[in-house]
């Protein structure tokens, strides 16, 4: 393999092997009573019709916020999430992107569509955060990834503590979390704490029990095959 392309970003420290140890948690826990308060307070369900919001920002009484997690083995996760990323922008919404997996060169089709829809003018805004260098407000050299990940979900809170989205896509922030990087009892007070309206969507496998009591949407993507088990490297168009 020549390019900076041909493997995958690895989703555990010094594993190259996405497949290995990855079992998503069991959703076990039903959406509580406070669940269904927040809905019954809201009037009309979504229909195929409806245009959505006009006017950025601007919401109707029926539009909830949620935290969504998007987890499991196969491939779509980050993509499923990429796709709300631009139904939000659709509506007008500000959003956030904030990728807990060191980019690099990988991964650049999302962001450069998002950066075009951004600069288009035609939609809502999107910021782009990316670990390592990326995290533009770092003063100082961080070396330990570690300190790189703490950084990121430290800014992460200030921004939902100051409604800066309405969007808000937290990319591969399950691994920080399962490596113990970022507390998740910290996310979960952070989650059910925001103020105001913010969608925030979470990805990566094995997602924590934790995350997926206190989400609204939790939906896993199964592997039943993947071109890389029959040793075909990541594609262009489809993989970055
Ligand atoms: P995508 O970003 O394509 O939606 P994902 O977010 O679901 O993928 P990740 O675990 O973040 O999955 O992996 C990102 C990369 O790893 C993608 O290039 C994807 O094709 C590849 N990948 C995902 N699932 C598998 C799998 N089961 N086997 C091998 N490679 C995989
Ligand atoms: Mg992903």
């Amino acid at each position: 393999m020549t390019d900076e392309h041909a493997t995958p970003q690895t989703p555990t420290p010094g594993n190259a092997n996405p497949d290995e140890g990855a079992t998503a948690a069991e959703p076990t826990v039903a959406p509580g009573p406070e669940a269904a308060e927040r809905h019954a307070a809201a009037d009309l369900p979504h229909t195929p019709d409806d245009q959505g919001s006009e006017e950025a920002v601007r919401r109707k009484k029926r539009d909830i916020p949620l935290v969504a997690v998007v987890t499991g083995t196969g491939k779509g996760k980050s993509t499923s999430s990429f796709g709300m990323l631009q139904r939000a922008w659709a509506r007008g919404y500000r959003s956030g992107v904030f990728q807990f997996v060191k980019g690099g060169k990988w991964k650049v089709g999302e962001r450069k569509a998002a950066e075009a829809l951004h600069a288009s003018g035609a939609g809502g805004t999107i910021e782009w955060e990316i670990q390592g260098k990326g995290w533009t407000w770092i003063q100082r050299d961080m070396t330990e990834s570690e300190d790189i990940a703490k950084a990121g979900w430290d800014e992460v809170k200030r921004r939902i503590a100051e409604e800066r989205y309405e969007f808000l896509l937290l990319d591969e922030i399950t691994y920080p979390i399962s490596w113990g990087w970022i507390d998740v009892e910290d996310v979960v007070a952070t989650l059910q704490g925001r103020p105001g309206f913010q969608h925030v969507v979470l990805t990566g496998r094995n997602a924590h029990e934790r995350l997926i009591e206190v989400a609204d949407l939790v939906s896993e993507v199964q592997n039943v095959k993947h071109p890389m088990q029959a040793g075909i490297r990541a594609q262009q168009g489809i993989d970055w």
